[in-house]
């Protein structure tokens, strides 16, 4: 069983008190005229989910995991909050191959989230998983809820659990991956 990591109770509590605030994401700082890194290039060339397909499929996403309640109720509360911010951008695969999505540790004022269309569009759900397998073989299939706890988890500070970087402490467990 994974980790079962309760790492911001003091968090946890001032979400309680003040609904719909979360200090763990701000406004995004980035100056996209100066790019720190290629990943902030490429959430400075992406877009917002449109709202159409896109943002639907991110919300069904995010109300699934909040119904797993406790951590993932948070989490997907920090990536609700940064959707609000915009600070969602969407890439296409071409331009950022390596990964389904990414997002500095830590969060803070520099904070972005990037995520790759296809997984929104193309992985949407449990029943519709990724065939992504792991630098041996094993299958490490990815859904845009598991992908999107993934990546709250390292807004909230948390790194990888593993050596392949598949799984921060809340992935599976906030995940529609059983
Ligand atoms: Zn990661």
């Amino acid at each position: 069983m994974l980790l079962q990591a309760r790492p911001f109770p003091d968090l946890a509590s001032s979400l309680a008190s003040a609904p719909g605030a979360n200090p763990a994401v701000a406004d995004s700082a980035l100056d996209c005229g100066h790019p720190g890194s290629r990943e902030e290039a490429i959430w400075c060339s992406g877009v917002p989910p449109d709202s159409v397909h896109e943002l639907p499929a991110i919300r069904l996403a995010l109300d699934r995991m909040a119904a797993l309640g406790e951590i993932c109720r948070l989490l997907a509360a920090t990536i609700s909050e940064m959707l609000r911010r915009r600070n969602l951008h969407l890439f296409d695969r071409a331009e950022y191959p390596a990964a389904a999505a990414a997002a500095p540790l830590g969060g803070g004022i520099r904070s972005y989230l990037l995520l790759s269309r296809e997984m929104v569009l193309a992985y949407p759900d449990a029943a519709h998983q990724s065939a992504n397998v792991d630098s041996r073989g094993t299958p490490r299939p990815e859904t845009l809820q598991q992908v999107l706890a993934h990546e709250a988890d390292h807004v909230r500070g948390l790194d990888h659990i593993d050596p392949d970087g598949y799984l921060t402490p809340n992935t599976h467990q906030c995940s529609d991956i059983r």
